[in-house]
This record gives C-alpha cells, structure tokens and sequence, in this order.
C-alpha cells in the first residue's frame, strides 16, 4: 500500500514547461527574468509595494530584522509554537527571543498577552526590536487586535507568514500586515520552489536595503566593492520560474485543500471531544488541517490516533514542538499559559496533500473512522 504524506510537493505539467522554458533561454547564471517577474507577481498578490525573492523563508525573516536595526541587545517577541526559523533569525542578529504563548482556537499569538508582555518590557527599560506573530498553519494571527497594540508601542511588525500565502484576515493578504512579511517556498508549502522564500514590504527602501544584502552587499561599482558584510541569499532564476508556475495552480490549490478540510470537519462534527485548529477562520488557505482531542471528552489520545493512522500507512505530525521546550532554547525568557504545551500533547496534523486522490482521501477518512468506531 502507498504511504500517504503530510503534504508532499506536487508539480506537473505546468511546472515542467515553466523551468525548461527558463533553462533554454539562457538564464542560468542566478538572476533573470523570471525572477523579476515572480516578485511582481507575488506582489501584486499580496496587493504589496516592493519584493525579493530569496533562497528561503529563513533567510527572509534575518534580513527583515537587519533591516529593521535589530541586533545585539535587543528582544523580539516570538511566539511559542513554530517552527524554529522564525526564534533562529533573531539568534542570528545577536538580538534575545522572548517567547509568548498562543491562543487555544487557533494557536496563533496571544494579542492579551502581548499587551502585558510589551507591557512588562517596556517598564523593565528593554528595547523591543519587532514582533514576530507567525500565520500558523496557513490562518493568520488577529492583526485587528496585534497591530494596535504594536503601534503604541512603536515596535514594528514583522509577519512570519511563510505558511499562509493566499491566506486573508478580514480580506486583507497575509503577508502585508507587517513592516515587512516572509513567505517560504520549502518543498512542503502552499507552493514551491523546491526551496525559496520572499520578503515583501511596501517600504521600497526597506526592500532595497534587503536585495543589497542578499547578494553580498556589493556597491554599485564596477569591481567588487563592499563597505558591510553581506550574504548570500538570493532566490535563482531557475527556481523563480518554477515558483511562478505554481503561484498560477495557487487559487486551486487552496480550493482543493478548503474542501478536504471541510470533509474533516463535517467527520469530526459528530466525534465527541475533537475539534479542528482554527476552525472558524475562512480566509486560511488550509495549508494543513490539524485537530486538537481532548483527551477526557474522546476518551483517547492524538498520539494513539497517529499510531492507528500510521499502520495503515497514512502520516501525520504532532503540533510544533513549542520554542521555550527546546533544548537549543532553554533559558530564554517566555510568558505561557500552557496553550502551546496543551496544542502540542493533544494536536494532530492530517494528510493534507494538494495532490491526494480521491481513493487517498476516502482511505483517510475511512481509517478515521474504523478508529472512532472502535472506541
Ligand atoms: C517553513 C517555515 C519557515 C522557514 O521557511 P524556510 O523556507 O524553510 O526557510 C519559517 N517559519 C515558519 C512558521 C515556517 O513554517
């Protein structure tokens, strides 16, 4: 039997006659026009000013923090439950994560608690770099109640949306609610470029300062020139023409996954003690949908549900493991209320592929559903 993934890239056709278009016309060497016109056009999606395409969503989140003068001696807020990229970029400035704790309906950032954190930093003398809200799993944080808050506080936005392209909140794109905004292209994203990300921002200067130091910071002088270390971060063209095949399938490829999401959702309507992560945002792009059990109501556990799924060869993942229980990050400061730890012990990340056929779809939802029945 065929193993089914998480959320396994999916290129065809499209994708093909895009990359061989960009090989045979020369533009090997890093940058061309494909590149060009990837950023325009992510750009104009996200309804944003100014873009650079870059090697990765990584790579996206450092240069927005640089260009926004964080380093040594600074603390950005950084939510708990992600991906360690977004708490990495800010260790590579020289600047201190402080970790806050997430919402239970959708584990994004905790705008209450925000307030008392930047709150408690200001009173304690701290300079506050950025926050640093993450679109967690493709449903963006609650800018209506963040932006506000960041405003007093004269701390910019930098959004970690590298899950949620395509996404909304209150019809405006993820990916433009911040000073600046990261997308990713990894090989498990909304799309890919097998691996790539952008940063986006309506600040042209901002942009500018970052496509400068993504290509070594070099002068704009004949020889080579350099008055600051650079790095070397820049998306190839050859990688930027796959990314614009995809930006195209981008509208199907969040239909597919909306309505795979919502067949989970009307199956897991009538099991007691299962709900799904953010199940009432309609602007997510359902990257990939995730249940949260409460363990005393469904009578059993996330982890013994993975097993029954992974023995009839079907993946699933926990909920990230939060930042403040890494071993990479012990010590750092955090404020919590345990949401994260709770979301991490009773979440479950379901096959969400783009590319899963309707036999997959129904083998996942019968195993589902072999398992409630037993219990
Ligand atoms: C994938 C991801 C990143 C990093 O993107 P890369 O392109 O893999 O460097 C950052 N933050 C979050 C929340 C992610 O999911």
């Amino acid at each position: 039997m065929d193993r089914i993934l998480l959320s396994p890239a999916d290129v065809g056709p499209l994708e093909e006659s895009y990359v061989l278009n960009a090989l045979r016309s020369g533009w090997v060497a890093p940058a061309g026009p494909d590149l060009a016109a990837f950023e325009r056009e992510v750009a104009q999606r996200v309804g944003c000013g100014h873009a650079v395409a870059l090697a990765s969503g990584t790579a996206g989140l450092h240069l927005a923090l640089l260009a926004l003068g964080v380093g040594p001696g600074d603390t950005v807020v950084v939510p708990t439950l992600t991906f360690a990229a977004t708490a990495n970029a800010v260790v590579y400035t020289g600047a201190e994560p402080v970790f806050i704790d997430c919402e239970p309906a959708t584990g994004n950032l905790d705008p209450g608690l925000l307030q008392e954190l930047l709150r408690d930093l200001r009173d304690k003398g701290r300079r506050v770099g950025a926050v640093m809200p993450v679109d967690m799993f493709g449903a963006c944080a609650d800018y209506t109640r963040i932006l506000p808050l960041c405003a007093e506080a004269e701390v910019p936005v930098v959004e970690d949306a590298a899950e949620a392209l395509g996404s909304t909140h209150r019809g405006r794109a993820a990916g433009s609610f911040g000073r600046a905004g990261v997308f990713s292209f990894n090989g498990n994203k909304i799309i890919t470029t097998s691996g790539g990300g952008m940063l986006l921002s309506d600040d042209g200067d901002l942009v500018a300062r970052c496509r400068y130091l993504s290509t070594q910071a070099r002068q704009p002088v004949p020889h080579y020139e350099h008055t600051e270390v650079g790095y070397n971060y820049r998306l190839s063209n050859l990688l930027a023409a796959l990314g614009r095949a995809q930006l195209h399938r981008l509208d199907d490829i969040v239909t597919r996954r909306r309505r795979l999401r919502e067949r989970y959702s009307k199956l897991f309507a009538a099991v007691p003690g299962v709900r799904l992560l953010a199940e009432e945002d309609h602007g997510a792009n359902c990257w990939l949908t995730t249940i949260v059990v409460d363990p005393l109501v469904a009578g059993w556990r996330a982890r013994e549900f993975a097993a029954h799924l992974s023995a009839q060869h079907i993946e699933t993942r926990p909920v990230w493991k939060p930042m403040h229980l890494q071993p990479v990050f012990a010590g750092a400061e955090a404020l919590l209320t345990g949401t994260a730890e709770r979301l991490f012990a009773d979440g479950l990340v379901l096959p969400s592929g783009y590319g899963m056929t309707e036999d997959q779809v129904v083998r996942v939802l019968d195993a589902i559903e072999q398992f409630v029945d037993l219990r």
